[in-house]
């Protein structure tokens, strides 16, 4: 064990999990690779967690930091205004399509997710909740409330009243033979069931991930949450987006998930990539909603000049570069790639994935049981060949990754050989 392992193990909580037999330290990176502690190189399809969305070190986002920087202004407050919260909110709140939509900003997805669950209870004046099984949205009281994903949960007591809905279950035996008409169908007589029996009274909102990701990137078909949105709708109940893992063009084919089905959401939440590696969180919501709070508020550090610096920068890059295009050009090199690697490999149970975001889950060829010992195999044979990956799924047998957005075409094809030539050597022990 290195002596920094055993010194983390000493001191930091045994729940913060690290990746990998001997967990690695990144001390530098360069465009979409990273250099560990040892001098080794890995192309990187993780990330982050999503959190590098244009790489590293990458020259606007520095300079616009270091210029902020040079004010000497690291942090005020915003009882002054902030000239960096103005010109970001006005740029998300037109991206988000919400009609006169106002931006809240925060430092996390857990603290975004918490603000837009005030909202909702208070605007409704209920705290019947609803949410998606194996969801995940964060860490604190009421982001875990509405999270079920079991492995992140831990025994929570939540202060919401949460009602968990299908629709990201399309892998369980009663829905995996459905077309996507008749899944949607399924999960919309779900919703009315549980509206009509099991809540008594008004529900505040729906909260959801247009993309699972420490699900392990269970994708809703596209228009599942039009046909959510219509039940919601004739009820007022409120529907929120959480968008800290598809926001920023992510899924290629929208410019935040919620929008491939055709949907615009009374909120979104948003965190991970939009600071490119700086702590920026917030929320968008109509303004209507947004303005219903009658206390004073605010998050000390959230939209600090530094974070907004960088954020302003970062979402610049995005839409200069137009790197939603890039997602889906890249996103579905590897995502068909991958698809044709599966057929031939037994132990590949499920390909799927929108833009740069794809999972394969990995299973027992015998059984068709999930495997996350495979798992666990890949994350090591990918590690030695030089490419991070990450893993999650209810299972723990999905393999996920999303690489930043200004992955090239020939890193797409670089870490498609990579995760092949790892799943084919997996797939040859176990027939062996
Ligand atoms: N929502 C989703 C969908 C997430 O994936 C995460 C983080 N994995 C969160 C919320 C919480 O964000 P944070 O870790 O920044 O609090």
């Amino acid at each position: 064990m290195s002596d920094l392992l055993a010194r983390h193990r000493a001191v930091i909580p045994n729940w913060v999990a690290v990746y990998y037999d001997e967990p690695i330290e990144i001390v530098s990176g360069k465009g979409n690779r990273v250099v560990d502690a040892s001098g080794k190189t890995y192309l990187d399809f993780f990330a982050g967690i999503l959190t590098n969305m244009i790489g590293y070190d990458v020259p606007e986002v520095r300079e616009a930091v270091e210029r902020q920087l040079a004010t000497g202004v690291v942090h005020t407050s915003t009882v002054y205004l902030l000239r960096g919260q103005v010109e970001l909110a006005e740029k998300i709140a037109k991206l988000s399509g919400i009609k006169d939509a106002k931006v809240f900003f925060t430092n996390s997805g857990t603290e975004a997710n918490e603000t837009a669950l005030l909202l909702a209870t208070y605007a409704r004046k209920t705290d019947q909740v609803l949410a998606m099984r194996q969801s995940y949205h964060g860490r604190s009281f009421g982001a875990i409330g509405v999270t079920s994903n079991r492995s992140w949960k831990n025994n929570s007591y939540s202060p919401l009243n949460v009602h968990f809905l299908h629709g990201a279950d399309r892998h369980l035996p009663q829905f995996r033979a459905m077309n996507d008409a008749d899944y949607i169908a399924a999960c919309v007589a779900d919703l009315r069931h549980v509206l009509a029996t099991t809540v008594g009274g008004d529900v505040a909102a729906l909260i959801a991930e247009p993309v699972q990701g420490v699900g392990g990137f269970t994708m809703a078909p596209d228009g599942l949450f039009a046909a959510y949105k219509e039940v919601l709708d004739e009820q007022g109940i409120l529907f929120i987006s959480d968008e800290v893992q598809t926001g920023w063009g992510r899924t290629g084919s929208a410019f935040f998930g919620i929008q491939n089905h055709g949907v615009t959401p009374d909120m979104m939440t948003f965190a991970k990539g939009l600071g490119n590696g700086f702590a920026v969180g917030g929320i968008v919501a109509r303004g209507d909603l947004m303005d219903s709070l009658h206390a004073t508020g605010l998050a000390t550090f959230g939209g600090n000049p530094i974070s907004m610096a960088a954020a302003k920068a970062t979402l610049d890059y995005v839409l200069d570069h137009d790197l939603q295009a890039n997602a889906a050009r890249t996103g579905a090199h590897i995502i068909a790639g991958l698809r044709e690697a599966g057929k031939r490999l037994p132990i590949v149970g499920d390909v799927r994935g929108k833009g740069l975001m794809f999972a394969v889950e990995l299973v027992d060829p015998a059984t068709g049981a999930p495997a996350p010992a495979l798992a666990a195999r890949f994350m090591e044979e990918t590690k030695k060949a030089g490419l991070l990956a990450g893993k999650g799924g209810l299972y723990g047998n999905a393999l996920r990754m999303a690489p930043p957005l200004t992955l090239t075409m020939d890193e797409a094809a670089e870490g498609l050989g990579i995760i092949v030539a790892a799943l084919e050597t997996i797939n040859a022990e176990v027939a062996s």
